[in-house]
Parts: C-alpha cells; sequence; structure tokens
C-alpha cells in the first residue's frame, strides 16, 4: 500500500484542514492525558515549517450530534498553545461563514481549531453536504488521525472525496507501515498475545492471523469462551456461548495450518468481583470452585514469557486479567515486561494494554505502541479502514 504522503504537497501560505485525534480524557475542563495531542505534532510541525497555516478538526467524546459545553475542543485549543510556538486559535464551530473567515484570517504557521465535529449530525453520518461545508475551511487536506480511520465518519471520509490534493499525515504513516509490517512478511518465530474482554472483537483478528503467526497465546476474559469449547470448567468467568462454535471452527482452521492457540495451563480464581481477598490457583481442567477467572496465573505467565523472548515479531493486545485490581494485575503486568524484554519487532494495541505498558513505564520499549484501538485491531483484522479508502484511488 502506498498513500500520497505530505511531502507530495505544497503547503506555502495554504490553508492546511487537518483531521487530527484530539479525543483527549478532559477533567475539570482541561486536558489530563495529552498523548494524543503530542501525537500530532509531528504533522503540525512539518506543515508549519513549509509555511501551511494550519485548521485542526476532531472529535471529542460522544455528544450526540449536539453542542455540549462539557464536550468542547477549547481546553484542546488552550493546552496545544503550551506546546505550540506560534499563535493558537480556537472557533467555537467547525462549519460555516464565520469559520471560513476566521480561517482566512490565519498567518502561515498559526493554528485555528475548530470546535468538536461531533456537535452536527452529520459528522457520525458521513454526510456529503456537510463534508462539503467542512472542506471550505481548507485548500488542501491531511488526515492524520488514525484513532478515527476505522470509522465512516464526514471528517475522514466523504471530505476526502471533496479534495484533488490530499494525503495522510505522519502518525497516520507510521502506524500503517508499522502495522503492516506485522501482516506483510513478518519475520519468525511470530508470536501473538491476545487478552481482554470481548471475544467477538477478537475473533476476526485471529482468522487473519492464522497463517501469518505461529503462535497465539490467549489470556483475559476472552480465554474462556475457548476454555467452555473444549469443555473445560470455566466456573462464574465470562463466556460468550454464542461464540462457541465459531471458536471451535476457529481452533479446527487454526491446526490446519500448523498454528498454534494456546491457552493458560494455570489461572487466579476469585470468589468475589468486589472482594479479591480470597483468591486461588487453579489448573486448568480442574474446578473453578464456582469463582471467576481473573487473571492467568504463574507458571502460565512463566511460559508465556519464555516465547515472547525468543520471538521476532510479536503482536499484543487486550490484558490477561482484570488489571485495574491489583490483586489480579500481575499477569497483565508480567507480559508487558516479557513484551518489553523481546528484542523482536513489537507492536501493542489497544487503549487497556497501553495503559498498562504507560503504569509500567514501558511505552518506549516496544517498537511500535499504536494510538488507534479500535482502528489497529481493525486493521490488523484485514478490514479496508474508511479513512483511507478515498487516498486508495478509484
Ligand atoms: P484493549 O483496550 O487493550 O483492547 P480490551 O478493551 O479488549 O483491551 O479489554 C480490557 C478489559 O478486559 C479490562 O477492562 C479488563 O478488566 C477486562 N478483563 C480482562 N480479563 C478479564 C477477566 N478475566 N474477567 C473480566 N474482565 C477481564
Ligand atoms: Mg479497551
Amino acid at each position: 500500500m502506498k498513500f500520497p504522503d505530505l511531502a507530495s504537497i505544497s503547503f506555502e501560505n495554504r490553508r492546511v484542514l487537518i483531521r487530527v485525534d484530539f479525543n483527549v480524557p478532559l477533567k475539570n475542563g482541561r486536558v489530563v492525558d495529552d498523548s494524543r495531542i503530542r501525537a500530532a505534532l509531528p504533522t503540525l510541525k512539518f506543515v508549519a515549517s513549509r509555511g501551511g497555516k494550519l485548521v485542526l478538526m476532531s472529535h471529542l467524546g460522544r455528544p450526540k450530534g449536539k453542542p455540549d459545553p462539557t464536550q468542547s475542543l477549547a481546553p484542546v485549543a488552550e493546552h496545544l498553545q503550551g506546546l505550540w510556538h506560534h499563535k493558537v486559535h480556537f472557533i467555537d464551530d467547525c462549519i460555516g461563514l464565520k469559520v471560513v473567515e476566521a480561517t482566512q484570517r490565519l498567518e502561515s504557521g498559526e493554528i485555528l481549531v475548530l470546535e468538536n465535529l461531533r456537535f452536527h449530525q452529520g459528522e457520525t453520518e458521513d454526510s456529503q453536504q456537510f463534508a462539503v461545508e467542512l472542506a471550505k475551511n481548507g485548500d488542501v487536506y491531511v488526515n492524520d488521525a488514525f484513532g478515527a480511520a476505522h470509522r465512516a465518519h464526514a471528517s475522514v471520509h466523504a471530505i476526502a472525496y471533496v479534495f484533488d490534493e490530499k494525503a495522510i499525515g505522519l502518525l497516520m504513516n507510521r502506524e500503517i507501515t508499522n502495522l503492516s509490517r506485522l501482516l506483510h512478511d513478518p519475520e519468525h518465530p511470530f508470536v501473538t498475545i491476545l487478552g481482554g474482554a470481548k471475544v467477538k472483537d477478537k475473533l476476526p483478528v485471529i482468522r487473519n492471523l492464522i497463517g501469518k503467526v505461529d503462535t497465539i497465546l490467549l489470556g483475559g476474559a476472552m480465554c474462556y469462551t475457548f476454555m467452555r469449547a473444549l469443555d473445560h470448567d470455566t466456573g462464574r468467568s465470562p463466556v460468550e456461548m454464542d461464540q462457541v462454535a465459531e471458536v471451535k471452527a476457529i481452533m479446527q482452521e487454526a491446526k490446519g495450518k500448523g498454528v498454534s492457540i494456546e491457552f493458560p495451563e494455570d489461572h487466579r480464581v476469585s470468589q468475589s468481583l468486589e472482594d479479591f481477598s480470597n483468591m486461588f490457583d487453579v489448573i486448568t481442567g480442574k474446578s473453578f470452585r464456582n469463582g471467576f477467572g481473573v487473571d492467568i496465573g504463574r507458571k502460565t505467565l512463566a511460559r508465556y514469557t519464555q516465547k515472547i523472548k525468543k520471538a521476532r515479531t510479536v503482536f499484543w493486545n487486550g490484558p490477561m486479567g482484570i488489571y485495574e485490581k491489583d490483586p489480579c494485575a500481575k499477569g497483565t503486568q508480567g507480559i508487558a515486561h516479557a513484551v518489553a524484554d523481546c528484542s523482536g519487532f513489537t507492536g501493542v494495541g489497544g487503549g487497556d494494554s497501553l495503559a498498562v505498558l504507560a503504569g509500567e513505564n514501558l511505552l518506549d520499549k516496544v517498537t511500535h505502541a499504536s494510538t488507534g484501538g479500535g482502528a489497529s485491531l481493525e486493521f490488523i483484522a484485514g478490514v479496508e479502514l474508511p479513512g483511507l479508502t478515498p487516498f486508495l484511488g478509484p
């Protein structure tokens, strides 16, 4: 896949309309985690250094197609000013004459942050009309919002067809390049670790990876559906009964293609999901004593760690247990360290998995920490992202 990049466009004195992912957490009208804002800076600096005028658009939260002051991008613009060497302006809408006029007043290197795209219904509806209105805010279009690339929304999809001159940004480029390395020509052994909440979300990933990976290591809530498919006791652990047949089919397919799908051999089990003082170890195949599986056990972690360390390519998505609770976090933290210690190419996706890496101070110890949770999973599942389709040509 080759997409038009920033180098293919002349930015001098032009209004560059950039879709960024500024969907950051706010608390009391302040940005509490600015990693997504910082992730956009390389593209912003590139455009500014070539004389462009920057018009930034993003969604934040899930306002239902009408203004909601608690989900305004104003605090984001204020925060961005602290990171920017020129003036950062903010305007309280994203379409209309007033907005277009504000874009025309910009000087080279200055930024105008538009108000939350989702204050208009047209955004999530991928409305052509809304896209045309948005497009009046720029002379050229750049999409750098990898985190929003899996949604067919107006600012990432419909709008891209309005512009002749368009490119993907540096963050988007890095995401695609790195994630593509997992799918095309990975070095072997290629080990994937999958955990997290919903097995249904992860099955397309497993399906696409069969035939590419050597080993899939399972953990987290999702592994109990697999264990149930093998008729093991899982106590009160979450099992998605409607996925059991699908899981059986996938295991069969993996077997046929020589891919090893592996399960925890031991588990940390709790009698309660409120109080974790009563926990015990259970070997796979033995009784869960009606408890909840809340983490992988020590033996499993040791075995998984060995496999991960020997791998030349690793992809990890999803925690191995209820990592938010300290007594259930050991397995996930251990996996985070194993991935960080692997000297091969390591990619990690998913908001919760990244939170664990960040908590262990390991974010810069992996080759690629993807900024897009849903988008990275869909990419790995082999889905063509709607935010990239317009760049692929007719
Ligand atoms: P990511 O954001 O990395 O893609 P997910 O969103 O798929 O990960 O899953 C994270 C959630 O899965 C966490 O909230 C975690 O508590 C939950 N989870 C993991 N293991 C279990 C388990 N054994 N029982 C219940 N919930 C679990
Ligand atoms: Mg998550």
